[in-house]
């Protein structure tokens, strides 16, 4: 229908007979433009008309200008200078320490360097959308879980696999774009080692009720463009050789890029909380 259409129903309704509902009357002191109040109710216990004016909107935000680019309301946790954003966990007693982040910064991009291990976010998330780009190690050195192994890890937990995948042969739940011995990504749409991938996540953390799991991690994943998870259901944190099962843990974590002794580099890293439909 058209906006011409709509305005001259619109106008036909108000003229529309004499015994016009009270409904109808207040229906009709509505700007059409901002919507309606005569129309249904949205179904599954919405409590907003279809075409509600008193639905909240949505805040505007600003797109990026290139495809990959942070919109306004991402937090940018890396922008290519340094990893203030960043930090590492304490070792042995001192496990609850925060130590400042000494991955190597080059131009543009940080690389895993071996010392301090994982790299954490200090800022801790939930449901979240993720924006990392990865390369693999050039000279391409070792086989299967050995060449250019990383991983980003929700929650410090939740493992999306970095792995370089070009000719290189390893168990299909353990390759790049899989939730880590769990599902393999639908397709792997890899690139060539020292070309730049890129993963668009989306994650909803796992709930719990006491000591009881309510809802499970989901992960919906785009492996360079491509998608190899749709709002896949995880079974809990990342292990090796084992089954995985949840245990409870905190709403909010750190974002984690794994230590696995490969010189993986990162960059252009941008996060968004993700809050829920009709928020004031
Ligand atoms: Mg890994």
């Amino acid at each position: 229908m058209t906006r011409q259409d709509f305005l001259k129903l619109s106008a036909a309704a108000a003229l529309g007979g004499a015994a016009v509902s009270r409904a109808q009357e207040a229906s009709q002191q509505v700007n059409p433009d901002l919507g309606f109040k005569d129309t249904p109710m949205e179904p599954g216990g919405l409590s907003w008309h279809v075409h509600d004016p008193d639905r909240p909107h949505p805040k505007q935000i600003t797109p990026a200008a290139a495809p990959g680019g942070a919109p306004s309301d991402a937090m940018v946790l890396f922008d290519g200078k340094d990893l203030s954003k960043w930090c590492h966990r304490g070792r042995g007693a001192n496990r609850n320490a925060v130590v400042d982040a000494a991955w190597k910064v080059g131009d543009g991009w940080f690389e895993v360097t071996p010392g301090n291990g994982d790299l954490l976010t200090r800022e801790k998330f939930g449901d979240v959308q993720l924006h990392v780009e990865w390369t693999s190690p050039v000279p391409v050195t070792g086989n299967s879980q050995g060449r250019g192994n990383s991983g980003v890890l929700l929650m410090t937990r939740y493992e999306i696999q970095v792995l370089d995948m070009w000719d290189n042969v390893t168990y299909a739940d353990g390759g790049a774009g899989g939730i880590y011995g769990q599902w393999p990504p639908l397709v792997t749409p890899a690139r060539r080692a020292g070309e730049w991938n890129a993963y668009d996540i989306v994650f909803e953390a796992p709930k719990f009720d006491g000591e009881k799991l309510s809802k499970p991690a989901y992960f919906t994943v785009f492996y360079n463009g491509v998608v190899v998870h749709n709002r896949k259901e995880s079974f809990g944190p990342m292990v090796y050789r084992q089954a995985a099962h949840y245990t409870p843990h905190p709403p909010e974590d750190s974002l984690m890029l794994q230590y696995h002794n490969n010189p993986v580099r990162y960059r252009n890293i941008w996060i968004r909380r993700l809050g829920g439909y009709d928020q004031a």
